[in-house]
């Protein structure tokens, strides 16, 4: 039973990006560790051009520092002032770019100098995306072939005297008291005041773990396909990697391609074309759902699904090679004392605890004693303690206690939650303000102040005008319809009668400033619109609104409403945004989108029930009841405490994801009208995905992009959760997703 929960909890406090975890750096790479920094692949750097950048960029910072050259200073021979590990495109560039400012450097390198490159099967071309991006430092780079691209970078080096020790890899390192480091390799160790881990991700080929798998004869990376004739080839995996590999071994030998899956959901279109061909023609022969059990001299054993059971098949090989993918480096990280993003830190009962005793305090502060006070401050900062010394369960109780006071604060006087109920709402009332004032001032501020940071980040860094405008989309709503409407303008529009005198003087109409959220917010989102005897006019509004309005932006722009307009997404997108690649992830999280149909379900029944209650006696009781669990659930705790309190761990858009029942009104419509081939709203990809898996890491809503990209298959709202926020697409390097043009199918485009 606790195991099972321990399970459960596991799994969702783990999903956000799995075995893909970086390790956490700020502005200059820096590391949790002073003087250890951590650049390309690894830190995030997809391509060779923007891993060359982060080299150049981590050189320049280095070099800059007062204590840069003090080894060299020192005279002692054995001290370096900079030590790279791995010689691919980032440790290069930093290794020249700080040999250039004088440091004494070295690298070490586990195998090849750029050894991924070399992996790379012959005459593979390397592209220089992106395009708009000049290169920078001292290695050349424009597409070319690789082999032409590592004999430029094999002259950079040996033009600038660069000591690259290969086969040398790394295996650990430890902090010396005098602040610098000492870094081991099998039998050697070296002294460096800083170091630059660039170790990209692809290092270590994924095992099987079978026996036999260390024969002569079983491979786990193809170099040169030519080299091989007449033999019988096992290949395994699922990949692009394992199906181009089946594909260039079949020209001159036969080959049986196994994988434990059902088909192939990760090949490129392009592959899957050419695999269907060679199948076709019989030079490749595909053993689906099947795993190898072991090698053995001259046949290997394959256990296969058919029909709910599972046979051993012998299958014959001369040589086998084993291709599915490459172990995350998160261990060998870990090992080095790197603090990964996403990792649960720190003691959670203590965290708990302290949270309690914080408002344990806060009740004793409310009946009288200043004491509570104190201890309040005492408990609440020995959390922050706790958080800055880096745990990240303390870090949750900070978050969740500040959510919890900002939203019980904020319920009318008297209704405040424990430990506020009584006095609250009056402690935080300021200038003759309430607190529900002072929120929205708060609320309008954080988007408007992170709402700039995350447009300079997407859209004027990266010249993207969609996002500019998003961005100016979202907070412009936001200052316009949900704070100076609400609070300003609509006192206004009554009292210098701009609605007209006759609704000016409706007190229907003229005392219900609140009723303006409204004007943006649709049902089911904000369905008190119909409530409690309304002015006509938000009655016409609220239903245009909800039933023509929306169902018309859905058909054109999907659920872009979330990205671009809506408050709750604002926050999100702003505020949220810098948390935006912990969305949870994988099948588990996919899953619980489901919940938004629940609460979906219950906004329709409270709101005939309430509708209904005056006609039909029986809905009374029903009605304020749910109602008011409505109110508590949704209201409260789905839209305001649990998913604020979460931004920091899983994004910021857990409540849009998982709970907004308008999100899931619109995705119905949106999934429809896709089904229907009318909708307007999709992603498209071309072929040129090199699975760097930008895409997947910066949805907000958890959408694996690249398996969409490399399959070349339409993303769409019948098929993903999508918003259209557009940020896979600006951050795609290769210039892969775009939103795709009317479809030419659509029956609007006929008419047009
Ligand atoms: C199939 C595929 C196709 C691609 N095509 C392109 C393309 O066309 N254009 C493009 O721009 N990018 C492409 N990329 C991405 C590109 O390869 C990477 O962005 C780039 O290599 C990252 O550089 P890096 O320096 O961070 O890491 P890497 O190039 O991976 O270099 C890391 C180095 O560290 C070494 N190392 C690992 N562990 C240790 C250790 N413990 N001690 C010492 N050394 C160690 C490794 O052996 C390796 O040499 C492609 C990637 C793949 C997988
Ligand atoms: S798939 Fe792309 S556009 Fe859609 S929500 Fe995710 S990042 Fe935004
Ligand atoms: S589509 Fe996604 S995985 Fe493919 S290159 Fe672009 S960002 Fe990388």
């Amino acid at each position: 039973m606790f195991g099972k929960l321990a399970n459960f909890l596991h799994s969702i406090l783990d999903s956000p990006n799995g075995d893909t975890r970086r390790p956490v750096v700020n502005g200059h790479f820096e590391s949790n560790i002073p003087g250890l920094f951590v650049i390309g692949d690894l830190a995030g750097a997809p391509v060779v051009k923007l891993a060359m950048a982060q080299g150049s960029q981590v050189a320049e910072h280095i070099a800059a520092q007062p204590d840069a050259k003090a080894a060299s200073a020192s005279g002692d021979p054995n001290r370096f002032d900079l030590l790279v590990i791995g010689a691919g495109a980032s440790g290069l560039n930093a290794a020249l770019g700080a040999q250039e400012h004088g440091l004494r450097v070295i690298v070490l390198e586990k195998n090849r100098i750029a050894n991924t490159i070399e992996d790379f099967p012959e005459g593979k071309w390397i592209y220089a995306e992106p395009e708009s991006m000049p290169p920078v430092g001292k290695l050349w780079l424009e597409g070319a072939s690789k082999e032409d691209l590592l004999a430029r970078w094999g002259q950079a080096i040996s033009e600038h005297h660069l000591e690259v020790r290969t086969d040398e890899g790394v295996t650990g390192l430890t902090r010396r008291k005098d602040g610098g480091f000492e870094i081991r390799t099998d039998g050697r160790a070296y002294l460096a005041t800083r170091v630059v881990l660039a170790t990209g991700q692809r290092g270590n080929a994924r095992k099987l773990n079978v026996p036999g798998e260390d024969r002569e004869n079983v491979h786990h990376r193809l170099y040169s396909p030519k080299h091989y004739k007449d033999e019988e080839i096992l290949v395994v995996g699922g990949g692009n990697s394992a199906v181009e590999a089946a594909l260039a071994l079949a020209e001159q030998n036969r080959v049986t391609l196994s994988y434990r899956g059902p088909e192939f959901t990760r090949v490129f279109k392009d592959n899957r074309r050419k695999l269907a061909a060679a199948v076709e023609s019989s030079h490749i022969r595909v053993i689906f759902r099947s795993q190898v059990k072991h090698f053995d001299d001259g046949t290997s054993a394959l256990e296969v699904e058919e029909g709910g059971v599972t046979p051993v098949r012998q299958v014959k090989y001369d040589r086998a090679f084993v291709l599915i993918g490459a172990e995350a480096p998160a261990e060998f990280l870990r090992s080095l004392g790197l603090g990964l993003e996403g990792d649960w830190t720190g003691n959670p009962l203590l965290a708990a605890a302290l949270v309690i005793a914080t408002f344990v305090a806060l009740w004793y502060l409310g009946a009288g004693y200043l004491a509570g006070g104190v201890l309040a401050a005492a408990s609440f900062g020995s959390l922050v303690y706790l958080g800055v010394r880096g745990s990240r369960f303390a870090w949750l109780g900070v978050t969740f206690a500040i959510a919890y006071t900002i939203y019980g604060v904020k319920q009318a006087a008297n209704f405040e939650y424990w430990p506020f109920r009584g006095w609250g709402a009056h402690a935080f009332a300021f200038f003759g303000r309430p607190w529900s004032f002072w929120y929205t001032v708060l609320y309008t501020l954080v988007m408007t102040v992170f709402g700039i940071q995350a447009m300079k980040r997407w859209g004027i860094d990266k010249h993207d005008r969609f996002q500019v405008w998003r961005y100016v989309s979202l907070i412009g709503f936001q200052w316009l319809f949900f704070f100076l409407i609400p609070e300003f303008l609509f006192q206004y529009a009554v009292q210098y009668q701009w609605v007209g005198h006759k609704l000016a003087t409706d007190p229907t109409f003229a005392g219900q400033a609140w009723r303006s959220y409204g004007l943006i917010y649709a049902w089911p989102l904000f369905f008190y619109t119909f409530l409690d005897s309304p002015n006509q006019v938000w009655i016409v509004w609220g239903a245009l609104l909800a039933f023509v309005i929306i169902p018309v932006l859905v058909l054109f722009h999907g659920k872009r409403y979330c990205s671009w307009i809506c408050g709750c997404g604002g926050l999100a997108e702003t505020l949220g945004d810098r948390w935006r690649h912990l969305a949870p992830k994988g099948k588990t999280a996919r899953q619980w989108e489901s919940m938004n149909t629940v609460v979906l379900w219950a906004a329709v029944v409270v709101t005939i029930l309430l509708l209904g209650r005056d006609a039909v006696t029986y809905f009374r009781k029903p009605a304020g009841v749910g109602a008011e669990y409505y109110h508590l659930f949704a209201d409260v705790w789905l839209v305001g405490i649990l998913p604020v309190s979460l931004y920091p761990f899983f994004g910021g858009k857990v409540w849009c994801r998982y709970w907004c029942p308008l999100a899931k009104f619109m995705q119905i419509l949106s999934a429809l009208y896709t089904r229907w081939g009318v909708s307007r709203f999709a992603i498209q990809s071309n072929d040129k995905c090199i699975a760097c898996g930008e895409c997947s890491r910066n949805c907000q809503v958890g959408i694996d992009v690249m398996q969409f990209a490399l399959k070349q298959e339409e993303l769409n709202n019948a098929n993903t959760c999508c918003i259209g926020c557009g940020i896979c697409v600006t951050v795609c390097p290769m210039d892969v997703l775009s939103f795709t043009a009317a479809r030419s199918d659509s029956k609007l485009v006929q008419i047009a």
